[in-house]
């Protein structure tokens, strides 16, 4: 049996084929896929800028579908059932996995980026990186999951923030979702900034209260009137702006955790005479792992994230093309597109 696939050719072509549909091994599962996001990585893809990935690439990681047909050895799931994928393949062997952070494996291949993606009628993976959606969880929210997971991993990289006030920089999904987590998981206030209006104006609507535009407000300033006069106790950069993070290593309290969330294109020309001097612990974060997604498709399925206000718009898959083309005239201002399939 043949289904659709969309596969991108070359930088901002992509081809729509035919292919033979795949036939779970004993270890997968098959879906019937019913929307998949597409996510920042992908469209620096499109663009032919992603250090990581290469055309030609069938892509898709945020995905959500039905369970249409089990490998005889895929355990706890069960035809007919709605699902959203964590699309990690790791070794299982290096020291990453050996100790659960298998999130950066050694030899991590992220599905839709190193890796055959989701972009098509049915696609098949090992059982358990398929999670059940909540009935509450319409499908195109389902793919959010991912992104949300994402967040959720950052959140906890600083730790515990329940009571903590928290700043998070750059509105755009990530921003939005990691800035909702923090709230879902008990921060005591969370400021939001950005330099887009728009971006600001969804953060509100999916209730962060405090939306800050650091274009037009001085942003010491800023956290002082939201905090008080000891500023945040967190900082999460999520806008991938290199000279935003060297300003948050001059004027964030000394001696708290700032999480690296952004993607940078290239060096970032940051002064870290500024992290020794100022005692701040400076982490990465990336991806996320089982209990990521565990806890944000809870937050999620007890309406804790709004999801829907990030939906800019939706393309039925066979006009990808569309899709992109939209995300381009946007201008870096559509927030999250979705395929539906
Ligand atoms: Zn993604
Ligand atoms: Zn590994």
């Amino acid at each position: 049996m043949m289904m659709k696939q969309v596969e991108l050719v070359r930088p901002r072509v992509f081809a729509l084929r035919q292919v033979p549909r795949p036939k779970p091994a004993p270890n997968e599962a098959l879906i019937r896929v019913k929307a998949v996001g597409i996510c920042g990585s992908d469209i620096h893809a499109y663009y032919g800028e992603h250090p990581f990935m290469s055309c030609p690439i069938v892509m898709g990681h945020e995905a959500a579908g039905e369970i249409v047909e089990l490998g005889a050895e895929a355990a706890g799931l069960s035809v007919g059932q709605r699902v959203v994928l964590r699309p990690q393949q790791v070794c299982g062997a290096c020291h990453m996995c050996r100790h659960g952070r298998y999130n950066i494996c050694r030899d991590l291949k992220v599905i839709g980026c190193q890796s055959t993606g989701a972009s098509s009628e049915y696609f098949s993976a090992d059982a358990s990186l398929f999670y059940p959606l909540p009935d509450a969880l319409p499908y195109d929210e389902g793919t959010m999951i991912e992104p949300l997971a994402v967040g959720i991993h950052a959140v906890k990289q600083a730790g515990d923030v329940r009571g903590k006030n928290i700043l998070v920089i750059g509105a755009g999904t990530i921003g939005n979702l990691l800035a909702q987590s923090a709230m879902a998981m008990g921060a005591a206030k969370v400021m939001i900034t950005d330099v887009a209006d728009q971006k600001l104006r969804l953060a509100r609507q999916c209730g962060i209260p405090c939306p800050v535009n650091v274009a037009g407000q001085d942003l010491s300033r800023a956290m002082e009137e939201a905090f008080g006069p000891d500023g945040a106790d967190a900082v999460y950069e999520c806008s991938a702006n290199p000279r935003a993070l060297d300003q948050i290593l001059t004027l964030a309290r000394k001696g708290i955790p700032i999480v690296v969330v952004g993607v940078y294109s290239g060096h970032a020309p940051v002064n870290l005479a500024n992290l020794q001097d100022r005692e701040y612990r400076l982490i990465g974060s990336l991806m996320y792992v089982h209990e990521d997604y565990v806890q944000a498709i809870e937050l999620a399925g007890a309406g804790k994230i709004q999801l829907r206000p990030l939906i800019s718009r939706e393309f039925p898959l066979e006009q990808a093309q569309e899709a992109y083309r939209y995300i381009e005239a946007q201008k870096g201002l559509a927030q999250k597109v979705i395929l539906t399939v």
